[in-house]
Parts: structure tokens; C-alpha cells; sequence
């Protein structure tokens, strides 16, 4: 079964009336078990289970040691270009605006990796519009040939791709996909996503799978915070996790938290995740998937970040920017969203050596 049809079961699901249907003992049997099921999960993310956020920290913070010791896995993202054919009403990048476009040439690329490879960064994600005309297949290929001159671990975030395009990918050097649902709310999906390639709700929603079915090393999903109500779509997101480690044990499944940023252009239907949600979705879903990953951008300011760290985080970005050839300062172009934190890698490794974690550069490398 695929997770397409996996998640058929919960078309027209009642959550409002199976949030208010917890109990207090549902919160205390999940947190003292070990091998948590959906219930279990729903029960740590009901405004009931606000009342035990204490309780829940503690064991998300015991679980992550457990599983991930005291480090924290550092990269940095490259905006190779900003051209997009989708209508995305949240982002700064969306067709409709009206933005420099532009992507960066080979010569460009090799100053920016150049650039952060001598500040020490091995890992990287590149990123790019929703556009196979300007940045086509090929290009992006062509890219990751240069990439893997300067670094061990390369990751796309791009738009969703055919299972044999993943697959020409990792033949040339990528080893992870960063691919966010944004909403799995299908009708909020319709809503903010007017037209272009990204509106397709299941072929988005079938990317991680396709990635995972040939053999990508790891796949990091997510939904985008404040599209919609966050309880459903994060319970979502977790089953979504839960259902790739449980059908691809062989991939490496992590979650990103994303939540909305100021951009240009006006987005207003917001759905509010304040700070203390943040904790209660970080710490639920550590709970309910032990092993994952789970990765805080710098879309979340910088004492936010550091206090988050001991409750389940285990992935950071640092020196971000959301503009094309943005590090190097090559262009004066837009950005994507707002950053909230501007650290660089050397402040970033400071903090977390201050806080007795240990800052974790490289963990894998190419196998040619
Ligand atoms: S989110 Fe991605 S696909 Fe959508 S408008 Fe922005 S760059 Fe384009």
C-alpha cells in the first residue's frame, strides 16, 4: 500500500471531535510506552496534552540523547536559482511577484561553494523554483558535478521529480531530498497553491516515496506551520515520517518545522502557531518517532533555536540565506522569506559548544 492510499483511511476524519475526546490517562499511556500507535500520538498533540508539556519535554529530551547523543548535524543552503512556474500565494518566489529573476552560472556556483567550503561546511542543500525550463533536470546535475568537488554531502530541494529523475540525481552525487507538503489539508492545498507545476496535491505528496523507492540515503519532509490547523497536520506529517521508516528502513527519514515567514506579497489566512505549539509539535513527535531526525531552520530566531536544541532537535541550518548566490554577495537579488537568524557557522558552533553538543559537520560521504 502506498502512503497515497494509506492516508485515504483519515478522508473526512473528525479531529476536532477526537482531539476533545482524549483523556488525561490516553497522555499518561503514551508517554510511558515505547512503541507509540497513532492514538498515542493524537493524544500528545491535543490542547489536553498542554497541561502535560513538562512531563512530555522531559522524555523527548531523554529519547533524544538516547538516539542522537548531545550533536547537532550542520549545513547550509544554496539558492542555485529563483525562477518559478507555481503560484505559491506563501512564498516570495511565487510566479505572480513581480522579482529579479535569475540562477547562477557554473563559474558562480564554484565561487559560492568555494566560498563555504572554507568556512567549513561539508553538508549542503541546494534549492531551487519550480521551474523545468530555466533549471531543468540537467542543470541541476551539472551543479552537483561541481558541488561534490568541494563537499561530502549534497541534498535537493527542488521541485518533485519522476522516480527515474531521483534516481540520474543520486547517480551524480545527491544522497538526500528535502521535500515539504507544505498542507496535506487538500482543499487548504488547492487554496495557496493557484497554478504551476506544484498545485498537483498527489504528486507532491507521492515525492518522498518516489525518492525513497530508489534508494536515496535520506528523506526530509514537512509541512509548512501556519497553513493550516497545525494539530491535523502535523499528526500528518508524523504518520507520514512513520510510514516511510516502517516501508524504507533503509532510509534515513527526518522532518523539518518550517513555520511561515514574512515575504513579499500578502498571505493573510494564517493559522496561529505560537512558541509554546512549536514545543508541544517538537516534543510530540520526538516521542512518537524516537528515531527521526528533525531539523529547525533559521525561519525560527536565535533563542528560540538554542532552547529548543535539548528537546528533540538534531539538525540545523547556520549562515542561511534565502537569496540566489546570496553568500557570496555575487547578486543583489530577492530573497525568499525573512530570516530569523542570522548566525554564522562559526557563531552556530560556538553556542552549541557552550551547551556541551557536540557540532557535526560531516557525517557521510560520497562512495566515489
Ligand atoms: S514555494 Fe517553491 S514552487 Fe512555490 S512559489 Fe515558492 S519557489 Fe515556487
Amino acid at each position: 500500500m502506498s502512503f497515497l492510499d494509506f492516508i485515504k483511511q483519515y478522508e473526512g476524519f473528525d479531529f476536532k471531535k477526537s482531539f476533545d475526546q482524549v483523556k488525561e490517562n490516553d497522555i499518561i499511556t503514551a508517554l510511558s510506552g515505547d512503541n507509540l500507535n497513532q492514538s498515542d500520538f493524537l493524544a500528545l498533540l491535543s490542547p489536553k496534552a498542554c497541561a502535560y508539556l513538562e512531563n512530555i519535554a522531559q522524555r523527548a529530551h531523554q529519547l533524544t540523547l538516547n538516539y542522537f547523543g548531545r550533536t547537532i548535524q550542520l549545513y547550509t543552503p544554496i539558492y542555485l536559482a529563483n525562477y518559478c512556474e507555481s503560484r505559491c500565494l506563501y512564498c516570495g518566489f511565487q510566479a505572480g511577484n513581480e522579482v529579479k529573476r535569475t540562477k547562477m552560472n557554473f563559474k558562480q556556483l564554484e565561487k559560492e561553494a568555494k566560498f563555504l567550503a572554507e568556512q567549513g561546511f561539508k553538508h549542503v542543500l541546494i534549492l531551487t523554483g519550480s521551474s523545468r525550463k530555466q533549471t531543468p533536470v540537467e542543470y541541476i546535475r551539472q551543479c552537483v558535478e561541481i558541488l561534490k568537488g568541494y563537499f561530502s554531502s549534497i541534498a535537493i530541494e527542488i521541485y518533485a521529480l519522476t522516480e527515474s529523475e531521483y534516481s540520474q540525481l543520486i547517480k551524480a552525487g545527491v544522497d538526500g531530498l528535502t521535500i515539504y507538503q507544505e498542507v496535506y489539508d487538500r482543499e487548504i492545498y488547492k487554496k495557496v497553491h493557484l497554478s504551476g507545476p506544484k498545485s498537483d496535491h498527489q504528486f507532491r505528496l507521492d515525492a518522498p516515496e518516489r525518492a525513497a523507492s530508489t534508494n536515496i540515503r535520506c528523506v526530509n519532509i514537512g509541512a509548512l506551520l501556519g497553513l493550516g490547523p497545525w494539530r491535523s497536520e502535523v499528526f500528518f506529517m508524523g504518520l507520514h515520517a512513520k510510514y516511510l521508516q516502517d516501508n524504507y528502513p533503509q532510509v534515513e527519514v527526518s522532518l523539518s518545522i518550517p513555520r511561515l515567514r514574512p515575504h513579499k506579497g500578502k498571505f493573510e489566512d494564517v493559522f496561529p502557531v505560537t512558541d509554546q505549539d512549536i514545543v508541544q509539535i517538537v516534543t510530540a513527535l520526538r516521542v512518537f518517532l524516537p528515531r527521526v531526525g528533525i531539523t529547525l531552520s533559521t525561519r525560527e530566531n536565535d533563542v528560540f533555536r538554542d532552547n529548543l536544541l535539548s528537546l528533540g532537535i538534531t539538525r540545523l541550518s547556520a549562515g542561511s540565506t534565502t537569496a540566489v548566490g546570496g553568500h557570496t554577495s555575487e547578486f543583489d537579488e530577492a530573497n525568499q522569506f525573512e530570516i530569523a537568524d542570522t548566525r554564522n557557522l562559526a557563531q552556530i558552533k560556538q553556542v552549541l559548544a557552550e551547551k556541551d553538543y557536540q557540532p557535526v559537520l560531516k557525517d557521510w560521504m560520497h562512495l566515489s
